[in-house]
């Protein structure tokens, strides 16, 4: 399946249809548990995302990555934005010089997304962070070589239902200990939507 500039820009342009349509339940899910604020730090984040790369020509996957990368660290702000921003600028590293990335390539890119994920917020899968959406995704796609979006944006929404059992271990949510437990993570939350626009963008 080819992916190209094209393809990456409607991937964006999904994502963010889907974080302004879920901005209010992401707030909420982060008034539950942290400071309510990942809602709109994600709106603003990917409107202006949109925004910036609907006008720009892009030569490669990689320039285009990196204006997204940019844009998130200095909009998103919190501890999403670092994160998001860091996964991108991987990706953005990993498609370099690229006008198209084929299975292998967008995994592997993808692949470079989750390590930087965990080189800035050092989170482990069971710590009720995005990470507990990423790590088992990116581990499918990986056995499988093939991007089967699908399966992997349903894996991302079941992972995401499980971080409801876990006690949070980094971030702000940590400070509540135990009483985090019964609530979904937020930052899976919008994870899990990222996989969810890429099933779209990529399958229509
Ligand atoms: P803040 O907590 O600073 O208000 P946000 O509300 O934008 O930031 O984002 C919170 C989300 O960020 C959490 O739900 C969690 O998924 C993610 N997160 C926080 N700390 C880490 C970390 N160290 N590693 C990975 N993800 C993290
Ligand atoms: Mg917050």
């Amino acid at each position: 399946m080819a992916f190209g500039v094209e393809q990456a820009k409607r991937w964006m342009s999904i994502a963010n249809d889907h974080i302004q349509q879920q901005k209010q339940y992401l707030t909420e899910l982060d008034q539950a548990i942290g400071d309510g604020d990942h809602g709109l730090n994600m709106a603003r984040g990917f409107q202006e995302v949109v925004e910036k790369i609907a006008s720009a020509n892009y030569e490669d996957l990689g320039s285009l990555f990196k204006d997204i990368s940019m844009t998130l660290i200095a909009k998103v702000g919190g501890a999403s934005g670092p994160l998001y921003g860091t996964a991108f600028l991987r990706m953005s590293l990993a498609l370099a010089g690229k006008k198209e990335a084929d299975d292998k390539e967008l995994i592997a890119a993808l692949e470079a997304a989750l390590d930087g994920i965990k080189a800035r917020g050092k989170a482990n899968v069971g710590e009720k962070t995005m990470v507990d959406v990423w790590e088992p995704v990116m581990e499918f796609l990986r056995e499988k070589e093939s991007l089967q979006v699908k399966e992997a944006a349903l894996l991302a929404k079941e992972k995401m239902e499980h971080t409801k059992e876990l006690e949070a271990k980094k971030g702000r949510a940590a400070y509540l200990g135990k009483r985090s437990v019964g609530h979904i993570d937020p930052g899976s939350a919008s994870s899990h939507l990222l996989f969810a626009a890429l099933a779209e963008a990529l399958e229509g």
